[in-house]
Order: structure tokens, then sequence, then C-alpha cells
């Protein structure tokens, strides 16, 4: 790769030599800032990210910046405009990529190896951001009170026996919110209305807390059975203090039999991912550095740092991952499910999903 950039640095550097001997300084100066660095804004924690910037940098020779805030990215790259230093943005969640996207601020990428690595699903079609980690929205249960195969589909926590044994957190939170948008996406707005109204007909209580306070709700009998994104039981069962709730649940992968076209096929995935600025200044370097992430390598140790899910088919899980077994993935494009994010916002509204 470094070798690509000298070249294609060479080229252009020999076109601008001709122009003014003055530009050969300036030639060198961009061509080693080109070659040199990526620019990273990110709404991923540093210890995340580091570590995989640190190998890709000895590999290449690329050096990364990265930036992190908990928030206002957008706002920033929007000031900023085509000055703006940055070349990737790392985040989380399909709305928040969507988000990046429909404000104006990525542009598209066209990478064999990128395509070849990501599924269709976990992209934007035209390459304006790419998912590099994925996770479950799964069910949990209570070991001691519901039996391993009472429950099996997003759609049976409308059944009335799980009245008033259910906790989710709001219905508003971006997870949620991307379900729902995923059963607007199958079943069209009515029926995933009705699904929503069910669910909140069950609610132990109302929705609070995020998805570890769930699973800690059923350690304390407050409810039976909760929706939670998976690596919050990996994180659980690292901290001594959250061990016991880890311990209170059993683990269960909605949706994954076929249920005769009766109800939506796989668990419901969302993903982190990137996007390339509009704007970005070390284009080349950045799309190498998306590459390394969704190889073997990067793969293995971008997931595993969070417990998440690889995106790529093939790249290795960990133990506890293992522990579950293999499971049939929602196969429904993001980017459609992204979609029905507004509609799935306004639906929680409409059902009082929150009161
Ligand atoms: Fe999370």
């Amino acid at each position: 790769m470094i070798d690509a950039l000298m070249k294609y640095h060479a080229m252009k550097c020999g076109h601008v030599f001709s122009l003014a001997a003055l530009a050969v300084g300036l030639c060198i100066f961009t061509s080693t800032v080109f070659a040199a660095e990526v620019n990273v804004y990110s709404y991923r924690k540093p210890k995340l990210i580091d570590p995989m910037f640190a190998v890709f940098t000895q590999k290449t020779g690329i050096k990364v910046n990265s930036v992190y805030a908990k928030k206002g990215m957008l706002e920033r790259l929007k000031q900023e405009g085509s000055n703006s230093p940055a070349d990737l943005v790392f985040t989380v969640d399909i709305g928040r990529l969507t988000d990046i996207q429909n404000a104006g601020l990525t542009q598209a990428v066209q990478s064999d190896e990128l395509e070849r690595d990501i599924p269709a699903q976990f992209r934007e079609p035209n390459g304006h951001w790419f998912g590099l980690t994925s996770r479950a929205r799964i069910i949990v249960t209570s070991v001691d009170r519901v039996g391993a195969d009472d429950l099996k589909t997003y759609e049976d926590l409308t059944d009335a026996r799980w009245k008033g044994r259910i906790c989710t957190r709001s219905g508003k939170h971006p997870y949620m919110v991307a379900l729902t948008a995923s059963m607007i996406a199958h079943y069209g707005t009515e029926k995933a209305k009705d699904w929503l109204t069910g669910l909140k007909a069950n609610l132990a209580r109302k929705p609070q807390g995020n998805d570890r306070a769930q699973v800690k709700a059923i350690k304390e009998g407050v409810c039976d059975v909760a929706v939670i994104n998976h690596y919050y039981m990996a994180k659980m069962l690292k901290d001594p203090k959250q061990v016991p709730w880890a311990k209170a649940v059993r683990v269960m992968f909605p949706n994954q039999k076929d249920f005769r076209l009766l109800h939506r096929q796989g668990t419901h995935m969302n993903i982190s991912g990137v996007s390339l600025t509009k704007h970005a200044p070390n284009r080349d370097a950045a799309i190498a550095l998306m590459e390394f992430l969704a190889s073997a390598k990067g793969q293995r140790m971008y997931a595993q740092k969070n417990g998440e899910y690889p995106v790529t088919p093939g790249a290795e899980w960990n133990d506890l991952q293992k522990s579950w077994g293999p499971f049939k993935q929602d196969e429904l494009a993001l980017a459609d499910i992204a979609k029905n994010r507004a509609a799935a916002i306004r639906m929680a509204d409409e059902v009082g999903y929150n009161q």
C-alpha cells in the first residue's frame, strides 16, 4: 500500500515539479503527509480502536491520529467543511452512520477488498459507510422462571403469557429504534405497530436504564424477559458485581428456526462502522486503514475488544460466542432498515412506549 501511495505521489509530484521549482518543496511535504497519516474522528473509545491503529501503523508506516468525542462530531464536521482534517469517522449504530451520510459529510468508496470482506447487508450500497463489527439484539430470560423453549422469537414477546414480565430500555434509544425499524422493514407499518403495542402491553415497568439494567432487573425479580445487545453479557461477566446478573439469565438468539414464513428469519443485527469523509485529505491512506480493519487480522482484534461479532464471515469468534454457537442473522440490508428509523421513533410515541 505504501508503495502504491508513493507511486501515486511520484506521478502527482512529477506534474507539480514541471510547473515550478518552488513546488518541489511543497510536493515533498504534501506527499509525506499524504502517505504517512490518517485522521480519525471517533465515537468509539480509544481503548477499543487504538490498539488496532498501532498494528496498522506498524504494518504500513501510516500514522493514525484519532480524536475521541462522546457527541458533536456531526456538528464539528459540518462546521469544518472542506477544511476538516478528518478522513474517517468511526461510530456505532446504523442511525448515526446514516445521519452522517444524510448530512452529506461522506463520500462513496469503491473497494474490491471491502466488498469481499463485508457482507452486503452491513454496508451502504454505494460505499458511504461500512460495518466493521456487529452486535446481535438478543432476548435473555430468567434461568429460574422461564423454560428454555418458552420463547423463540421477537414476535413471541407480544404473547399474553408474558404480561407484566418484560423489561426493555427506552423505545426511542437507537438500539430499540433499530429493532422496531427492522420489524417495519419486514412486516410493514401496521403489523409492526401491532407488535410494538403488544410488547408495550407486556412490560413489567416503564422503560428505563440501559441494557445491563434490564438484566439486573431480571436478577432482582422485577421481570423475567429482556431484550439486550449480546456484548453486554461479556461485559457483565467481566465485572464481579455484575456476574450474578449475567448468571441469572439464559441467552436466546431470536428467530432461528424456519417458521414457514410466519415470522421474520434471523436475529436483528446492528453494527459499528466507518465512513470516509467527503473532504478526506488522506483518502488513499484512509481506505488502506478501512481495508485493514475489514481484514482477518483487523476483524479479530476489533471484534474481540468489545465482545462484538466480526462482520467478515469466517473470522474467529471469542470463547463466549463459541459457547453460544452459530446462529442465523437477519439478512435484510441495514440501509433498508435505517430508512424506517424515523417511522420507528414516531411509532414509539404513538403507542406510548415510554409512558
Ligand atoms: Fe452498547
